[in-house]
């Protein structure tokens, strides 16, 4: 159970979707490829950059494993599950290589960044490895694979962005697409492996982030997310301005220029650091109204002596702050988290304090894990793991409970509320049923009536009930 709850809160939904293309004519490509993907909505967004690097080299998607010439996963290694995850679909993927000779597989993401050739020693059916700095390669390792060689590369980079790359759009849905706005994190959060499966921060090009928006918004997108570990420490440099002059551009700027593309496109971002989140972004978002009401501020823990022991850089009370400051500029935001229980020295009176901390901050949803020990970290060098699984799952179930309360208390909040909502698509239960989401990024459910309206559309709608998870509500005319 405990399991289900943590993974659910880890993009359930999407964790080992294949790429599914649009409308492809699959005989028009030399070979087919199918990508799989795990993890962090970064690594989805990558699976679309290496999908457009492919395609690129006459290589056709397929969302069928059967009929793929190259099978690809592209992994995550926050935690041991994870890596778990994809070990075990890997050896699923050994009838595949028995019954289709020349069949390839390759491993991609962070994965293949962290074990590099070890992975090749490990999983004798992995044929490519590449590091997620490293996919513009991947035509040539393909080659070299069907040669009859093992491909390998997991150089990291100091300036990759993929920013030329148009990504091919894996979300079918048509009407929210993520944009990567930056990559790696300079953090050294003591717990985390991303900094040494991403390398170093750097920052996209803005005018190419612009322009992927602006071509997404001409397709009939509705919404962009746009992604970074650490979205708050954007910072670009353009060409233009180097030299004497510097005028850089902050993650308040970009997202302004984001938002002043039209105001029937909707504008949200994650991941915030609280310790990098400025006033200058709040007072923007208050601003534009098509700049989405929603901040994800993951606090990690509610103890300062634990956020110290973690290397996030804030205490408690600090955090507490930035919360409230939150609150009194964009006064309706919602607010989500993440939590790590049970982290190295841990003890009760700190859980308790991460309690507190969510009855404080009210968060609307979290997502909840229990320590999980990286080899390599900061904290796997310099600390013990010392608190036990069964009470660093208790713990998680505590806070997971509290959660589902506060999220259930407001939801409550909203019920007699009207939102402006953007229809998605079919509820996943009833197609006489809209699904949506407001600006606070609740999903809302309602029926579509005699209302002639399409996915893309917005909508007003009056909240009438819920679930912790659902607003369920009606159209008003
Ligand atoms: N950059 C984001 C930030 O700092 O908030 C988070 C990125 S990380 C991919 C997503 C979440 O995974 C983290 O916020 C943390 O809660 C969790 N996480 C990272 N390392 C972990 C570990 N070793 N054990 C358990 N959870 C971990
Ligand atoms: Fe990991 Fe911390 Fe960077 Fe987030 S900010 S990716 S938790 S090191």
């Amino acid at each position: 159970m405990l399991d289900y709850v943590s993974d659910k809160l880890q993009d359930e939904t999407r964790q080992g979707e294949a790429f599914s293309p649009f409308a492809n004519d699959l005989n028009q490509y030399k070979k087919r490829f199918y990508i799989e993907s795990y993890g962090c909505a970064m690594n989805f967004s990558d699976s679309e950059i290496v999908a457009s690097i492919l395609n690129k080299e006459g290589y056709g998607a397929t969302s069928n494993i059967e009929e793929a010439d190259l099978i690809f996963i592209n992994t995550c290694s926050i935690r041991e599950k994870a890596e778990q995850t994809v070990r075990k679909r890997l050896s699923e993927f050994k009838k595949f290589k028995k019954e289709k000779k020349g069949l390839l597989v390759g491993v991609l993401g962070c994965m293949a960044e962290r074990l590099k050739l070890k992975l090749l020693e490990e999983e004798k059916l992995v044929d490519i490895v590449v590091g997620p700095d490293a996919y513009r390669s991947l035509p040539e390792l393909v080659v070299e694979a069907e040669g009859g060689q093992k491909a390998v590369n997991v150089l990291l980079s100091r300036d990759e962005t993929y920013a030329d790359i148009s990504p091919v759009r894996i979300d079918s849905n048509g009407v929210s697409a993520f944009v990567s706005i930056m990559r790696g994190c300079n953090n050294m959060c003591s717990f985390c492996v991303v900094p040494f499966t991403r390398g170093r921060e750097r920052s996209r090009d803005a005018d190419s982030i612009l322009n992927e928006c602006k071509d997404l918004f001409e397709k009939g997108f509705k919404e962009v997310t746009l992604l970074g570990q650490n979205v708050d420490s954007y910072y670009y440099v353009p060409e233009y301005s180097k030299g004497d002059h510097v005028i850089p551009i902050t993650f308040a700027q970009l997202l302004e220029s984001v938002a002043n593309i039209s105001p029937e496109l909707r504008v949200r971002f994650s991941t915030s650091h609280p310790k990098d989140i400025t006033e200058e972004v709040l007072h923007t978002m208050a601003r534009y109204e098509n700049i989405c009401k929603y901040i994800h501020l993951p606090v990690q823990s509610g103890s300062s002596r634990i956020l110290q022991l973690m290397n996030r850089t804030y205490t408690r009370e600090w955090y507490m702050a930035k919360v409230e400051r939150i609150r009194e500029i964009i006064p309706d935001c919602g607010i989500s988290s993440d939590f790590i229980a049970g982290f190295c020295t841990e003890t009760n009176d700190d859980h308790l304090e991460t309690l507190s901390i969510m009855e404080f901050s009210r968060y609307d949803f979290s997502y909840m894990f229990f320590y999980s020990e990286r080899p390599g970290t900061l904290a796997e060098r310099r600390y013990k793991d010392d608190i036990p699984a069964e009470v660093k799952k208790k713990r998680l179930q505590e806070i997971v409970e509290l959660q589902n309360r506060l999220s259930m208390e407001s939801n409550k909040k909203d019920v007699g509320k009207t939102f402006k909502v953007l229809i998605e698509g079919d509820s996943k239960k009833n197609d006489k049923e809209w699904k949506g989401r407001n600006s606070q990024n609740k999903v809302i459910v309602f029926p579509k009536e005699e209302f002639e309206l399409s996915k893309g559309d917005y909508v007003q709608v009056h909240v009438i009930d819920c679930t912790q998870a659902t607003l369920f509500g009606n159209i008003i005319n």
